[in-house]
């Protein structure tokens, strides 16, 4: 239990009721129920020697890390400081995002500080939705769809992390905004009120499949086909989604992307796998119906590998080499790198699930988010969770 500190004036005081629970967890008759409160751990300041909180009013206070301790800027040292709003409705500032809810700030054992914002399931959902989306163009379908699988995502991933699980407010989990604060235009506030009707349409609903949680994964731009969550994931945390076609992105040559990969990310690449001192070759070895690239067997000086592309991503770039749909190479697979290695592809993001572009596009074809959501989630029911 975390020690519970009074704080000053300007953060409101320290709440002394139970905290509410954390964790996802199943009733007597087997129905999950989503947490009261999700834990986001915020990575921005992950680590941090010293924070800056600004309340709903008044100066900001500092923590810093002192040996095992939080200290305060009134000098005062605890293991935690706990931190609320002083109006319920309020946020608490840092790093220029308001955050709803609780700030914690805790000695992180690896050195710095950590934070974690402990948050209502529906306003972390809210600002899932506003961190994943363009909300000034959004339409309502598409938000809805995100909402749902947003929160779809959460429980089902705090659901199998178990109690201490917490998710992390970047691209490890989710993009997570805070909460949104529109500008003072009245697109800002006809955006606003987009995001506050797609939340209010879709509270409390999750997909199923049977009485499970779907693992709902989603993602950017799927380039005209999406993936099965087995191919990309291997061991998923539930039931998932098989490859569906999505026309939107098959008609679009927007999500078209290249990239040549240095010769030293390629070199650096292979150090990390074991393979020698560079990347010899690269043939795809597993690859989807729809051509899209699963595993490639590396070669190198020393040996020879084969690894999830996923995992290649993420050891050059997962920003540039941007997917693994209609994947090419130059040079081509097989023959020997010399430099620098091509690709070109389509689409953005694993390609598993929701399509986020593919969304948008129904969603202007006049779909509903139910259809929408049926579509990428053939197989999935809509309920809501028990409470
Ligand atoms: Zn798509």
């Amino acid at each position: 239990m975390a020690a519970c500190v009074l704080l000053i004036a300007a953060l409101g005081a320290c709440r002394s009721t139970p905290s509410s629970p954390t964790v996802a967890s199943l009733s007597a008759t087997g129905k999950v129920r989503g947490p009261a409160k999700v834990r986001v751990r915020l990575a921005e300041v992950d680590g941090a020697r010293e924070l800056r909180v600004l309340g709903d009013a008044g100066d900001p206070v500092t923590f810093e890390r002192a040996g095992e301790f939080v200290r305060r800027g009134d000098g005062r040292l605890a293991r935690d400081f706990r931190l609320a709003p002083a109006d319920s409705d309020g946020a608490l500032t840092l790093a220029a995002t308001p955050y709803p809810g609780e700030l914690w700030i805790a000695a992180r054992p690896s050195g710095g500080l950590r934070v974690e914002n402990r948050v209502d399931l529906e306003q972390y959902v809210a600002g899932v939705v506003a961190g994943e989306l363009a909300l000034w163009s959004a339409e309502p379908a598409e938000l809805e769809a995100q909402a749902v699988a947003a929160r779809t995502y959460a429980v089902a991933s705090l659901l199998g992390r178990g109690p201490g699980g917490f998710l992390w407010d970047d691209v490890r989990d989710q993009v997570y905004a805070g909460r949104h604060v529109p500008d003072a235009s009245d697109g800002g506030r006809a955006a606003a009120r987009r995001l506050e009707r797609a939340l209010g349409a879709t509270r409390g609903l999750a997909l199923f499949v049977g009485d499970d949680l779907l693992d709902a994964r989603y993602h950017a731009a799927c380039g005209g086909s999406t993936a099965r969550t087995e191919d990309v994931f291997g061991a998923a945390t539930g039931p998932g989604s098989p490859a569906v076609d999505c026309a939107p992105c098959a008609r679009s040559e927007r999500d078209r992307w290249e990239w040549t990969a240095p010769a030293a990310d390629l070199a650096r690449a292979a150090g990390a796998l074991d393979l020698g001192e560079r990347l010899e070759s690269l043939v795809p070895e597993r690859v989807d119906a729809a051509g899209r690239w699963l595993s490639v067997r590396l070669h190198g000086p020393s040996r020879r590998r084969t690894v999830e592309l996923t995992e290649l991503r993420g050891l050059l770039d997962p920003e540039r080499l941007a997917s693994a749909g209609d994947l090419r190479t130059w040079p081509p697979p097989g023959r020997p790198i010399t430099g620098g290695l091509h690709f070109s592809g389509r689409g953005r993001g694993h390609g598993v699930g929701l399509c986020q572009e593919g969304a948008r596009g129904y969603a202007r074809m006049g779909w509903d988010y139910e259809r929408i959501l049926s579509h990428y989630y053939p197989g999935a029911t809509l309920e809501t969770l028990g409470r």
